[in-house]
């Protein structure tokens, strides 16, 4: 059953009494029929899309202490720490080295806004959005992730997908 619309609906309403009610009642009715759109978490969980911008993932090992990152943050929530160290030289009678240490690397998620700059610019790919949403914490400090907890979301990085043109590994030239 459909509702009159437009010049006939007004005409019904100048004749049929009620008419604005029962038509009312009738959206109300139908969208009661209608599967409900709200999803009751915890006990439903969605599954976000795999390129989900959840939680950012450090890679230590990749990270030379540039501060590009935190430089660039608009949030002023990346906070990086680091000293130099001494390197033997790669060939004898060479110049010794330099190599920066990573001491801290936090990210503050209580005043991040998830604008993916800080994994956009950095040169060194040391930076990786994982869609692990389930960190929620009951003291605005417990959202301040240090190097070890960021490390531990690289597990929950997705594979990222393959280049246009790249043919699949092990596959048919
Ligand atoms: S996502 Fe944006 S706001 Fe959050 S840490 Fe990175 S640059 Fe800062
Ligand atoms: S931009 Fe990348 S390499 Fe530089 S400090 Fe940030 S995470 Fe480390």
């Amino acid at each position: 059953m459909s509702i009159p619309r437009s010049s006939s609906g007004k005409r019904l309403r100048s004749v049929v009494p009620g008419w604005g009610l029962f038509k009312g009642m009738w959206l109300t009715f139908r969208t009661f029929l209608r599967k409900p759109v709200t999803v009751m978490y915890p006990v439903e969980k969605e599954i976000p899309p795999e390129r989900a911008r959840g939680v950012i993932a450090l890679d230590v090992e990749a990270c030379t202490v540039c501060m590009l990152c935190a430089r660039e943050c608009p949030d002023w929530c990346i906070y990086i720490e680091g000293h130099k160290v001494q390197q033997p030289p790669a060939e004898p009678g060479g110049r010794a080295r330099t190599r920066s240490v990573l001491d801290r690397f936090d990210i503050d998620f209580a005043l991040c806004m998830f604008c993916g700059i800080c994994v956009e610019v950095c040169p060194f790919d040391a930076l990786f959005w994982s869609p692990e949403y389930e960190y929620s914490a009951e003291s605005l400090a417990d959202l301040l992730h240090g190097k070890e907890r960021l490390t531990q979301w690289l597990a929950t990085v997705p594979e990222p997908p393959a280049l246009e043109g790249s043919e699949p590994e092990g596959g048919e030239p």
